[in-house]
């Protein structure tokens, strides 16, 4: 029988070609990578393999040297942080929270491209799918279990309404309990059109990936469904010991 032919959604980003790396060190020889349309996509990879450095080059906190970035159509590649932000990208480190703010201080620091009124209205829906931030809302980010504060964090990015939240590692410090949970609310997320780019070292997320790229010393070494990299057993047992 053939396979079912994957509907492709419209693309929303387009990274073609990435080179970037530190100084004289290059960490990305050539990364392509597209994000659709309420989309998400995990990219996979060892310690050092460059995840971080790419995400970073997508928002440009870290140089690109070679390449192109496309959102919407439109080349971001040589534009400021914040233009990018304005156009719909949001990144969450993997600190993402200002631990030492109030939980409305990091979501208004969240909103800052925000006009007020549209960043009060955006932290009511936020409390409406985060209630448990709500009740907490005047008290120090610090003083939240880890689970909570990976929500505030997830919160925080959303704050500004972008189209594509790019995740660094959001399973960072968390028990597997809080990283279901974590699972749990990007799944939930995904109903809202959202994009999603989450870099992981944890397989838990393939559960809620479309598609995965798995980077490999700075380059893709796989690009497709879970299902064809759960079957493919060399490279899955390779680098994260899946079954
Ligand atoms: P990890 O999960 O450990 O963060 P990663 O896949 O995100 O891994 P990167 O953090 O992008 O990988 O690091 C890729 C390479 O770049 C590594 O060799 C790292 O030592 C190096 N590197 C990262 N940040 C810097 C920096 N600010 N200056 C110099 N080298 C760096």
């Amino acid at each position: 029988m053939r396979p079912e032919p994957v509907p492709t959604p419209a693309t929303r980003l387009e990274a073609t070609g990435i080179e970037a790396g530190y100084g004289s060190l290059r960490v990305l020889w050539g990364v392509d990578l597209q994000v659709g349309k309420g989309e998400t996509i995990v990219l996979l990879g060892a310690n050092g393999a460059g995840k971080t450095t790419f995400l970073k080059a997508l928002l440009g906190l870290v140089r690109v040297t070679s390449g192109t970035i496309r959102f919407d159509g439109e080349n971001l590649t040589r534009m400021r942080t914040d233009q990018r932000v304005r156009r719909g990208l949001a990144f969450m480190s993997e600190i993402a929270v200002f631990q030492a703010l109030s939980i409305e201080e990091n979501i208004r620091i969240g909103a800052q491209t925000l006009d007020v009124r549209r960043a009060r209205a955006r932290a009511d829906e936020l409390y409406a799918i985060f209630p448990v931030l709500k009740e907490k809302r005047r008290a120090a980010a610090s003083s939240l279990s880890g689970g909570q504060r990976k929500m505030l964090g997830i919160a925080k990015a959303l704050a500004a309404d972008p189209q594509l939240l790019i995740m660094d590692e959001p399973s960072a410090g968390l028990s597997p309990l809080f990283v279901r949970e974590v699972v749990k609310t990007l799944s939930d997320l995904r109903t809202h059109g959202l994009s999603l780019l989450i870099a992981e070292q944890n397989v838990s997320f393939l559960d809620i990936a479309d598609r995965v790229f798995v980077l490999e010393g700075g380059r893709i070494g796989f690009a497709g469904l879970v299902s064809d990299l759960r079957r493919n057993d060399a490279l899955a047992r390779a680098y994260f010991g899946l079954k």
